[in-house]
């Protein structure tokens, strides 16, 4: 699958809740996890596949690829400061602030409601892709000092997202 990358006008947009989790539901999340492995990266939402929906795949803790649907943050704690990266900014890592700590729920790919509390990667991680659905990417988090730094390289992938705008992902079936 191809990633989207800034500039593609999908990663504006809020992404809608998946209704029914169905067999083309369950193929994207496993070609999202495939393209995740080679991209390499430890997440992907479904809106950086071109798909507007809310879901996203993770690989934080070792050899476990998570499948996460519908998700919402039900409480939060502390700070944690972290160099992130994102798929859909090629080669770009800035020091991003984020809550330490978090309380989810979300759906796994049977259906079943999870409800977790974690910290550290994995919290991390997990804010990263939420903000993919809700349109918010890392680089809104990014003081205006660190904003400066990178303007010129956000430019250039910028462009490479606006020729990727051309190609729309496949329709579900
Ligand atoms: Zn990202």
């Amino acid at each position: 699958m191809e990633i989207y990358k800034f500039g593609a006008n999908i990663l504006r947009d809020k992404a809608l809740p998946v209704t029914e989790i169905n067999q083309s539901i369950l193929d994207l999340l496993e070609e999202m996890i495939e393209t995740m492995i080679l991209a390499p990266g430890i997440g992907l939402a479904a809106p950086q596949v071109g798909y507007a929906l809310r879901m996203f795949v993770m690989n934080v803790d070792e050899g476990v690829f998570e499948r996460i649907i519908n998700p919402e943050v039900l409480e939060v704690r502390g700070v944690s400061t972290f160099n992130e990266g994102c798929l859909s900014f090629p080669k770009m890592y800035m020091d991003v602030v984020r809550s330490n700590w978090i309380k989810v729920r979300y759906l796994d790919e049977k259906g079943k409601e999870i409800v977790r509390e974690r910290d550290g990667l994995w919290a991390r991680c997990f804010l990263h892709e939420l903000d993919h659905l809700d349109g918010k990417l890392f680089v809104d988090h990014f003081s205006k000092k660190q904003f400066r730094q990178i303007r010129d390289d956000l430019t250039v992938i910028e462009q490479t997202g606006l020729v990727q705008n051309l190609k729309p992902a496949p329709k579900l079936k």
